[in-house]
């Protein structure tokens, strides 16, 4: 299977080719179709296996079909850590570069003002904590009402760092209509739990 099997607008493709990919990994080639196709996903993914463009390449892909010059949050992606924040929103910003897409990336630990600013100036995608998310909710920075997808990235971490609560707080502000994306390393009792309270009907994807 190629990429452009994969029926991507020619901006994101030219980007993928620009930093050198050539051929959708296993977990790209499982969940790009079935994310463009509108479905929950839940997949067992490691890091390095490319679980970031298997979920960024589509999102951007949707939101390219329907851009909105208001630009509300359309999409978020949840990360445990603030390394895995940056390393996300590095990669989008790297896809989406051909794109009149706008990426923003929020974590705890450093100063809120500039993390607001870039979210004043309007954004389709944003990358963050959970923590740091409800901040920002909190202080009327960031508003969810139309928000289309939700990635939970490594949420076995997310359980494993105690963010429980968050977790269930950010979902109380979600639309219910929406795609959910369940990303793990592993799968034990907690993530089937969480899965079923979060997804519907999900495709699983294994690699
Ligand atoms: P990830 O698992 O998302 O952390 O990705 C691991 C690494 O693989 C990153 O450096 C990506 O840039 C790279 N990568 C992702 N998809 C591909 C691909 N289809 N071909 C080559 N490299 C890729």
């Amino acid at each position: 299977m190629s990429f452009s099997s994969l029926a991507l607008d020619k901006s994101l493709t030219d980007a993928i080719k620009a930093l050198g990919y050539e051929i959708p990994t296993p977990i790209q080639q499982q969940a790009i179709p079935a994310i463009l196709d509108g479905k929950d996903i839940m997949a067992g993914a490691q890091t390095g296996t490319g679980k970031t463009a298997a979920f960024a390449l589509p999102i951007l892909q949707q939101l390219i079909k329907y851009a909105d010059a208001l630009r509300p949050i359309r999409a978020l992606v949840l990360t445990p850590t603030r390394e895995l924040a940056q390393q996300v929103y590095k990669n989008f910003v790297g896809y989406a570069e051909n794109t009149q897409l706008k990426v923003a990336v929020a974590y705890g630990g450093v100063s809120i003002n500039p993390q607001i600013s870039a979210l004043e100036r309007g954004v389709d995608i944003l990358i963050a904590t959970p923590g740091r998310l409800l901040d920002l909710i909190a202080k009327g920075n960031v508003d969810l009402s139309q928000l289309q997808t939700i990635v939970f990235d490594e949420a076995d971490r997310m359980l494993d760092m105690g963010f429980k609560d968050e977790i269930d707080q950010i979902l109380s502000r979600l639309p219910n209509k929406r795609q959910t994306l369940l990303f793990s390393a592993t799968f034990d009792d907690a993530i089937f739990k969480l899965s079923k309270t979060l997804l519907n009907n999900p495709v699983l994807i294994e690699v």
